[in-house]
């Protein structure tokens, strides 16, 4: 099972997709609880993995060493902006599995959105990270708008030869529908298409598996299927907000239906039942590999429903492709003796979405 942990409502940014720190009324700036009451909560989860989360998580870089010395999870995961990874010591950089830091591609699609000078931290930081020992799996995690050309950014993220894997989440949750959205479809579909073929072409020509994370996610989930939403929120994973409240998501903090009990006054057997997909995508053509995208997308719907469908598009597009090209990826791959299986990500929930 897996825990968002909010260490923190703060963050020192604020960038324009969310707006900075939450108010301490809706999750407060410090856990309010003691460690020991969020251990006993969790005893009955099996094998757990952690996602430390915020606000900006290393703003409480004392919480999460705290904890990890008093917990010994499965998997440690962290998802920060990458500003401050010197407030945590090396010695639990090292024990954590999977950093996803935010950074959007080139150095304008990233500033212009998360503040000028952010994206030349967030190198540096990449960097350093390596050199504190963490050896596991540094995934660039990137905000997709109307700034992004999808090929340019990936590329270029694969370029800087600093990250393990690429991820990308449209912004099209909180933000205002975008008013060129049709046409960004457009070019957007080209450049996957694009970002596809140079994919396959890596294979054939030096049996190189590009870090690609949407892609190798959702193949995995045409071959094997999958918990819905992927992310498995409300499902098998959860939030724990820094006054113990237990969420079905980490961003469903203000919503009714995403409150599902206390760490203090509930057990997992107790929590109020989350909210499952249903229609219209549980007889949608690609509901498998799809699973209903985003469970926090799908209950608020905050582009109406003709803009949920206009996301559908994209995502089904995106399907689409990697279908039409599975059997040359899987011929492919044959030829160096490497097994389609071996490629499929993430090996677990390390809080990637991964349908974008
Ligand atoms: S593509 Fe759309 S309708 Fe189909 S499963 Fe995904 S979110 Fe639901
Ligand atoms: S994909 Fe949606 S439902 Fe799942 S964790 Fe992210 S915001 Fe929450």
């Amino acid at each position: 099972m897996l825990f968002f942990i909010f260490t923190t409502g703060l963050c020192n940014l604020r960038c324009d997709y969310c707006g900075g720190s939450f108010p301490e009324k809706l999750v407060p700036a410090k856990p309010t609880y003691d460690i020991g009451s969020l251990i006993k909560f969790m005893e009955d989860a099996g094998s757990v993995s952690i996602v430390f989360y915020g606000g900006e998580p290393l703003l409480n870089a004392r919480f999460i060493s705290k904890f990890m010395d008093s917990f010994d999870a499965e998997r440690y995961i962290i998802q920060t902006n990458g500003l401050l990874v010197d407030r945590l010591e090396p010695v639990y950089w090292r024990r954590i599995d999977t950093v996803l830091i935010s950074i959007d591609g080139v150095e304008y699609a990233t500033d212009k959105h998360r503040g000028s000078g952010v994206y030349s931290a967030v190198v540096r930081s990449a960097r350093k990270l390596r050199l504190l020992g963490f050896d596991g799996d540094l995934v660039a995690r990137m905000t997709v708008t109307e700034d992004t050309d999808i090929y340019r950014d990936v590329l270029h993220l694969l370029e800087l030869g600093l990250f393990d894997h690429i991820h990308w989440q449209l912004n099209v949750v909180w933000a205002p529908p975008w008013s060129s959205f049709d046409r960004w479809c457009e070019t957007y579909l080209h450049g996957l298409r694009n970002l596809l073929d140079l994919w396959i072409y890596k294979v054939k020509m030096e049996g190189k598996i590009l870090g690609i994370a949407p892609f190798q996610g959702c193949l995995k989930r045409i071959l094997e299927g999958g918990l819905y939403p992927p992310c498995e929120a409300g499902v098998e994973a959860y939030a724990i907000s820094t006054d113990g409240s237990i969420l079905a998501c980490p961003i469903a903090v203000d919503v009714d239906w995403g409150r599902l009990g206390d760490i203090h006054s509930d057990r997992l057997d107790t929590l109020k039942a989350a909210p499952r997909i249903g229609k219209p995508c549980i007889s949608c053509i690609e509901f498998k590999v799809c699973g209903g995208r985003c469970l926090y997308a799908y209950m608020e719907k905050l582009w109406g429903m003709d803009g949920f469908r206009k996301v559908c598009d994209m995502t089904l597009s995106m399907i689409s492709l990697l279908r039409n090209r599975l059997h040359i990826v899987r011929d492919t791959l044959k030829s160096y003796g490497i097994s389609l299986n071996s490629i499929l990500y993430p090996l677990f929930n390390n809080s990637i979405e991964i349908i974008p």
